[in-house]
């Protein structure tokens, strides 16, 4: 992956956040407060907007800036947190002007790894983490993985939230009535993640 092809990731999920923003704020009123829709929106716009007019000397550089643009913009508790996995990702890939599959793998493990310092939230608690820790795992054990497989099993993940209880963030209030919706920030990250596989099949 070079500096393209990373822009190439932001600019497509920002895309299709902006499609999906209503449906995320939908999901986020059925169990929190109903603005991931537009928090992601805001901050994926303005990091498409500066990815747009700026250059980087490297891809840990871009990350960097997004993840600034992140934590600036999007607000609530998603912000800090993408903001931080972004931080990560950059600072695993500071100076690379492109990387591998498994630097990239590595990057985003890294970032995992910041998303659950922070939010202190564990696999099967419903959040962002039950997409990034599985889809992450199966791409750092099977870096070869076919792109749409991947796809496949982060839809898969993503799915699976529905049927889980809240433990952390907003959802957390509601206990047992968290069930039966996918949740919001795990929606956001499926479409980060099948944006990248879907840049990365070229
Ligand atoms: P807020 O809840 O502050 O309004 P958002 O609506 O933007 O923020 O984001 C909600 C999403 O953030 C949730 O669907 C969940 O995926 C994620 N989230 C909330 N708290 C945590 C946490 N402690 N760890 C990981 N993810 C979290
Ligand atoms: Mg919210
Ligand atoms: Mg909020």
């Amino acid at each position: 992956m070079n500096q393209q092809n990373m822009k190439d990731w932001l600019i497509l999920a920002n895309e299709r956040i902006q499609e999906q923003k209503d449906y995320l704020s939908e999901l986020d009123r059925a169990i929190g407060d109903g603005d991931h829709g537009v928090n992601m929106a805001r901050g994926f716009q303005e990091v498409s907007n500066k990815l747009a007019t700026q250059e980087f000397t490297d891809i840990g550089a871009m990350l960097q800036q997004v993840a600034m643009t992140l934590i600036g913009k999007v607000g609530g508790a998603s912000g800090p947190l993408y903001g931080t996995a972004f931080l990560k990702a950059s600072t695993a890939l500071k100076g690379k002007g492109e990387c591998t599959n498994i630097d990239l793998a590595n990057a985003l493990n890294e970032a995992l790894k910041g998303i659950k310092l922070r939010g202190k939230a564990e696999i099967g608690e419903k959040t962002m983490v039950d997409v990034w820790e599985p889809v992450v795992s199966k791409w750092l054990d099977n870096p070869e993985a076919g792109m749409d497989e991947l796809i496949e099993f982060t839809h898969e993940c993503m799915v699976e939230t529905k049927a889980m209880e809240a433990k952390k963030g907003r959802a957390a209030y509601l206990g047992k009535r968290s069930i039966g919706t996918f949740d919001p920030g795990a929606v956001s990250s499926e479409l980060l993640f099948s944006s990248l596989f879907t840049v990365l099949k070229g």
